[in-house]
């Protein structure tokens, strides 16, 4: 079977830099906020093209750490997608404000027309909080001239898109924070949970330092709100620094070269690939296509044929039912809503050889989507 992820194939190449980073955290004695989480701090700033990294325990943490940092009072509302990981939405709802959806255009990213005409309409918006879905950026220009127009913060959720840009900037770079995930299925995924906050602010990131840490000022037992714990331990940040951010740049141009193979080669017309702008730079997490005709007999036909597939995301996150009565929309849902019902994602990790991407491709264009059941 064609997999979605092959973290076996991930740590014949990863095995000796890891167990030697183990070896090393072993032997310094040191386990919690030390060394190597300030090392890899410094080495993930400096690779992303930010000023301050904050390594916390997960991408959740992460968006409800950079939100927190900016004060929401209650009433306060944080404009996003429902078209993401859940995660997206509870950081808001945790952070202590009210989420706001608007639709995505037809690659599954915000509006930003619906963006702008919600931020005209409801002052109450503080934030926007757009998603780099699939690794694809969202336009970082028209993000900036939103927020300057308006008097909002935007919050980044990078948990899919590290190291993707927007003509010559990073993701992130128009946050006052931006968050990721270094969840293993990331493309800089760990071998547990883990996260970062980036930020330009130095004030900012010494906020997100505390917060993560109980709230706990540099002076020890003071604490000066209440704070989480959220700390990215020595030993992920060991390993994330010696065996996995080194690898992160070569495999995001895997990720790209099978994306464009998947993008000239795939010729079903029964299946829509994305088709990022031009000033896009993605790094494609996923890679999802969408299907005219059953979704189910197309995947039923790629797993005949030894192909494994995704659905992300199967429901919109208005439709959670944690989120019942906590949510509002300020536009219909009707382009995320047909994306949730005709997306399926298919292999794209950096560890898949030449001749299963060809037999990937070679599946899909075999699809029949009138001669399935
Ligand atoms: C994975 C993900 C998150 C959450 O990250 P965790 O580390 O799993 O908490 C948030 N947003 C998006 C878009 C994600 O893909």
């Amino acid at each position: 079977m064609i997999s979605l992820n092959d973290f076996k194939r991930q740590w014949t190449e990863i095995s000796g830099a890891t167990l030697a980073a183990v070896e090393r955290v072993g032997a310094s004695g040191q386990r919690i906020l030390g060394e190597e989480v300030r090392r890899f701090e410094a080495a993930l700033a400096t690779r992303w093209g930010v000023p301050h990294a904050i390594g916390v325990g997960s991408g959740l943490d992460a968006l409800e750490i950079a939100l927190r940092c900016l004060d929401l009072r209650p009433g306060d509302k944080v404009l996003t997608t429902p078209l993401s990981a859940f995660a997206t939405a509870l950081a808001v709802v945790r952070a202590g404000a009210t989420p706001v959806f608007v639709d995505t255009d037809d690659e599954g990213l915000l509006d930003l027309d619906l963006v702008e005409r919600a931020l005209r309409a409801d002052r109450a918006i503080k934030v926007v909080l757009p998603v780099h879905l699939y690794g694809v950026p969202v336009d970082l220009e028209r993000l900036e001239g939103l927020a300057a127009a308006f008097d909002v913060a935007i919050v980044e959720d990078c948990a899919q898109a590290i190291l993707a840009g927007w003509g010559e900037r990073p993701v992130g770079a128009v946050s006052r924070l931006a968050a990721t995930s270094f969840y293993p299925t990331k493309n800089l995924g760990a071998l547990g949970d883990g996260g970062a906050v980036v930020t330009a602010d130095a004030r900012l990131a010494e906020r997100a330092r505390s917060l993560r840490n109980y709230g706990q000022t540099a002076r020890q037992y003071e604490h000066v709100e209440l704070g989480l714990n959220s700390r990215l331990d020595e030993l992920h940040a060991a390993i994330l620094h010696d065996a996995l951010l080194p690898r992160l740049a070569a495999w995001t141009e895997r990720r790209r070269a099978l994306a464009a193979r998947y993008r000239a080669e795939l010729s079903n017309p029964a299946l829509r690939a994305l088709a990022p702008s031009s000033r896009a730079r993605p790094v494609w997490h996923l890679f999802p296509v969408f299907v005219r005709g059953s979704r189910d007999a197309f995947r039923q036909h790629l797993e005949r044929a030894g192909v494994a597939s995704g659905i992300h995301y199967p429901r919109l996150i208005t439709g959670q039912p944690a989120l019942d009565g906590r949510a509002e929309l300020a536009s219909s849902l009707d382009r995320a809503q047909s994306l949730v019902e005709s997306e399926a994602s298919i292999p794209i990790h950096p560890h898949l050889t030449d001749s299963e991407v060809g037999a990937v491709i070679e599946a899909c264009n075999a699809w029949h989507p009138v001669s399935s059941p």
